[in-house]
């Protein structure tokens, strides 16, 4: 019998392997299979000459595989990126009142649906309609899964195989594949453009009515602004104009705020509130952006219309889990005290900090980052803008504070070492994400409230 050249006589079978006390206790942790299949990944690795065949090796490799693939795959990280309501960042931290709120219901039954006073089945979305009424003044409300499906119903409960009548300075595309037309097509409607770009009229609008018409939509361009030679109908018009002719007039707010930001020192943006009382039939807006909750997404406005969308099928499939309404009725009622709400909902919070108490958190953190980085970068403080974020208000900036990282002697070389050094925050325990600006790393500290962990993590890992 030959011996095998690829596989060494002294690599250890899978079964002594396993009887390692070592490895033996990383299967009573983690469960047999996955150990299992690393000590096979690991004794193949070795058979490729790609991993030391040692014993002491194979059982670090052992453990380095399980620990990585045991490690939660979504982890918390510190959004230093000056992008506070950042899509690609889970958008809006929730506010303590909804943490303890999910953590309660989710552990057993609930009356999710289940009407405690009659013993019959119930209303899941009752647990948020109440506030949201209250809080727009609308007649009535319903919550989807998030705002794309807010419109997605919209469209498809009142204007299915008919026409939806939009200006063509509104076709939006929203970051993460948000895309009115495409979505208008998926509801089943057929898009009316109207107007131009830059100007769309009245006339634009009452010339489009016809006997296909089944409501006219207004969508905030959140992401964009367009300057200069524009025109654009206002609501009251429009609402007025599809009143006239018996249409539902529909405005998508997309972020939407449950209160008046420029009170807080923040750019207007239109409430609910607001554009309902403008004429708007329904109001769609998100429950993750301005308004700081969970993932979600609000119709609110006309009873008749709202029941429509409640007897929709397409309603069943966009439904909130009662961990999202748990979350979202907390959030609901710490706008219940306009006064106090700013302080309690964290988005609101990192908003509207002043550059000042965000340069004393810079001013913390500058040595022990510094010390971290090495000798090879230069950290200092700079004045940077930080963005909302969510598509709300991009030209719109927060004067905020930055830690700024440039290479020693500077010059347009240190383009792979900054990448490097942000792939080595990235790595820590709790990754740090910035942003990389005219050859330089930014660490916009906006978002640290508290720089205790950050600087516990930078002081070890140094
Ligand atoms: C963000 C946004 C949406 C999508 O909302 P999600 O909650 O992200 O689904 C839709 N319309 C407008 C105008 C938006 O700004």
């Amino acid at each position: 019998m030959s011996i095998d050249p690829a596989s060494p006589p002294r690599l250890p079978p899978v079964h002594r392997v396993l009887d390692w006390p070592a490895v033996a206790a990383l299967a009573e942790a983690h469960g047999r299979p996955l150990v299992v299949d690393a000590v096979r990944a690991v004794l193949d690795a070795c058979r490729r000459g790609e991993e030391p065949d040692t014993d002491t090796a194979i059982l670090e490799a052992v453990s380095r595989r399980i620990t990585s693939l045991v490690a939660p795959g979504q982890k918390t990280v510190f959004n230093l990126t000056g992008t506070v309501l950042h899509t690609n960042l889970g958008r809006a931290p929730l506010p303590p009142e909804a943490i303890e709120a999910m953590t309660r219901i989710a552990a057993g039954a609930s009356n999710l649906e289940y009407d405690l006073a009659t013993g019959k089945r119930g209303e899941r979305d009752s647990h948020v309609t109440g506030w949201l009424q209250r809080l727009t003044g609308a007649e009535a409300a319903t919550v989807v899964n998030n705002n794309a499906a807010a419109v997605l119903l919209t469209l498809n409960s009142l204007a299915a195989r008919k026409e939806v009548i939009v200006s063509r300075g509104e076709l939006i595309e929203i970051g993460g594949a948000f895309r009115l037309p495409d979505i208008m097509a998926r509801a089943g409607c057929r898009l009316r453009e109207v107007g131009t770009t830059n100007r769309t009229h009245l006339r634009d609008y009452a010339e489009a009515i016809g006997p296909r018409t089944a409501l006219i939509l207004k969508a905030h361009t959140s992401n964009y602004r367009i300057e200069g030679f524009t025109a654009e109908v206002d609501e009251r018009t429009l609402a007025g104009l599809a009143a006239k002719h018996g249409l539902p007039f529909v405005v998508d707010l997309g972020s939407g705020t449950l209160t008046d930001l420029t009170r807080l020192g923040l750019p207007a943006e239109p409430t609910p509130t607001e554009t309902l009382s403008r004429g708007a039939d329904l109001v769609t807006f998100s429950g993750d952006k301005l308004l700081g909750g969970p993932q979600a997404g609000m119709v609110v406005g006309r009873t008749d219309l709202i029941e429509r969308l409640r007897r929709n099928p397409m309603k069943r499939a966009m439904r909130c889990d009662k961990l999202t309404l748990a979350a979202l009725e907390a959030v609901l009622r710490l706008y219940a005290d306009p006064e106090r709400v700013c302080q309690r909902i964290p988005a609101l919070r990192l908003l509207t900090r002043s550059r000042e108490q965000i340069a004393a958190m810079a001013a913390r953190c500058r040595q022990p980052l510094q010390q971290w980085a090495g000798t090879e970068w230069d950290v200092d403080m700079v004045d940077v803008d930080s963005q909302i974020g969510s598509g709300s208000l991009p030209v719109d900036l927060l004067p905020s504070k930055a830690l700024r990282l440039r290479r020693q002697g500077g010059g347009r070389t240190g383009g792979q070492a900054l990448n490097r050094l942000a792939a080595r925050l990235r790595a820590l325990p709790m990754p740090v994400v910035g942003r990389i600006a005219d050859d330089t790393l930014l660490l916009d500290l906006r978002c640290l409230e508290d720089p205790a962990p950050l600087l516990a993590q930078l002081n070890n890992s140094g």
